[in-house]
């Protein structure tokens, strides 16, 4: 059912011969910049039109009105409302200890610089909405801006004409259980760019004015209005479709293997699914399984096409000094390791958005209720960026404090590399302090 790709006896750098889904977020960007530029100029009359257009929704306003993240919170399902209390409960133990102290470092006797970690004053929450929904990614933004102390935190995901043109009711009943007022039913470019503008809205009380930093994942329209608002907002790392890498070798279970690549397929015909082996036996097993488990998961053609596409299949090495190579040329926003001594393995991985390790900690477990966050880097981006957390909604200042004797101490040296750099007046800013001379 998975591609192969065969590496055993290859000395070659594998980055360019894994499989990855081949996104072109940069000519996506040029098909939703009418979108997102007729957001700015016009607000919610764009926002209507592209709501109407991308998602079948009449917009009759665009903040989600109070009694309606009540009443979802009233008839969400009792076992829906324990397991969200769960898993916000251990989210929030796990993000308060990212909090950051500020560190004050004492440079010289009277010259201090502080590192004062001081939160963005106001986020947009994005908590996709189209495929599927993910009441789960409220917890995921929202803890940690929370954590962070952010002041002031919007959610934003995409309107259902199941739920009259809100967003779904789960997703409400988990603002409302996270404390979160301002919500909005507007979903992909449209969304991004009023977080990141701000907008009108249909009258009184609703317009939504711009934020300062916008997170969350999304599809490839909605990844594409981050790239092109970076800048002009904060934006976290690209989530686009999920990943699923798993580093095996014969000692794992090929049912549990086959089970965690399927649950990461379910989520977009465009996720991948990855096994490195070097048990051409397990990766037959796996197949087998695969076959067995779509023909009775619920979105089986969806996982199907995800399995069957480029951006899935089993990489074959010779060992696993060369399946760790491959996982972290790959740099997976998810990657499994079942393998013998398996903590020893994950300890090597440098390139991944989050690492489970053993038989009993599958992504599933991540994706809710371990207490880690699931919005994740993709696409390689876990080579250079981290997932979701308190960190992304910090800003580190530095604070400068010098007395007169300890500028006096320095001052020649600022004039000296001034000079050198020739910006004379950066020393004359010095000199003016001291006219007597420096010293
Ligand atoms: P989404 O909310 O990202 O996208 C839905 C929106 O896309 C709609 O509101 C619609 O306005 C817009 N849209 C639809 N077709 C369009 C078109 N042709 N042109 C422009 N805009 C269009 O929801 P989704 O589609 O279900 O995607 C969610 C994605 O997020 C999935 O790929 C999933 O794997 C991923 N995800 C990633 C993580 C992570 O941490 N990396 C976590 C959860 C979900």
């Amino acid at each position: 059912m998975l591609n192969r790709i065969d590496l055993r006896g290859s000395s070659r750098d594998p980055r360019g011969l894994l499989p990855r889904a081949q996104l072109d977020v940069s000519a996506a960007v040029e098909q939703i910049r009418p979108v997102v530029e007729a957001v700015h100029q016009h607000g919610f009359s764009a926002i209507r039109e592209a709501t109407q257009r991308f998602d079948g929704v009449e917009l009759d306003r665009l903040r989600v009105p109070a009694a309606a993240i009540t009443a979802a919170a009233e008839t969400l399902e009792p076992d829906v409302r324990a397991a969200l209390e769960v898993v916000i409960q251990r989210a929030r133990k796990v993000h308060a200890d990212q909090r950051r102290t500020d560190v004050t470092t004492q440079v010289v006797d009277g010259g201090t610089v502080t590192e004062r970690w001081i939160p963005v004053r106001r986020v947009g929450l994005y908590v996709p909405g189209g495929l599927a929904v993910y009441p789960s990614t409220v917890v995921m933004n929202v803890v940690p801006a929370q954590e962070a102390g952010v002041e002031s935190l919007v959610v934003a995901s995409p309107p259902q004409k199941e739920n009259g043109g809100l967003p779904d009711a789960r997703v409400l009943a988990a603002c409302a259980l996270l404390g979160v007022t301002e919500v909005y039913a507007v979903g992909g470019a449209q969304a991004i760019a009023m977080l990141g503008y701000g907008s009108d809205g249909a009258g009184e009380g609703d317009r939504c004015e711009p934020v300062d930093v916008i997170t969350g994942p999304g599809n490839i329209w909605v990844t594409a209005a981050k790239r092109m608002l970076r800048g002009a907002v904060g934006i976290d790392a690209e989530a686009g479709p999920t990943e699923i890498a798993i580093l095996a070798d014969d000692s794992a279970d090929p049912r549990h293997l086959a089970a965690d690549l399927i649950s990461q397929a379910e989520h977009d015909p465009l996720a991948a699914s990855v096994l490195v082996t070097d048990s051409e036996a397990l990766a037959a097993a796996v197949d087998t399984e695969l076959v067995r488990q779509v023909a009775s998961t619920k979105h089986a053609a969806r996982v199907q096409t995800a399995l069957a596409g480029d951006q899935s299949g089993v990489v074959l090495v010779d060992d696993l000094e060369q399946g760790l190579r491959v996982v972290d040329a790959y740099a997976a926003e998810h990657l499994e390791i079942q393998t013998r001594d398996a903590r020893e393995w994950a300890l090597r991985v440098r390139n991944a958005g989050a690492i489970f390790v053993g038989a009993w900690s599958p992504v599933s477990l991540g994706d809710y209720a371990a207490g880690s966050n699931h919005v994740l880097p993709t696409g390689g981006c876990a080579r250079h960026s981290s997932g979701l957390s308190v960190q992304s909604f910090l800003r580190g200042v530095h604070v400068v404090e010098y007395t007169e004797a300890a500028l006096r101490d320095v001052a020649g040296h600022v004039v000296a590399l001034a000079n050198a750099e020739d910006l004379p007046a950066h020393g004359d800013a010095v000199r003016a302090r001291f006219p007597g001379g420096e010293r």
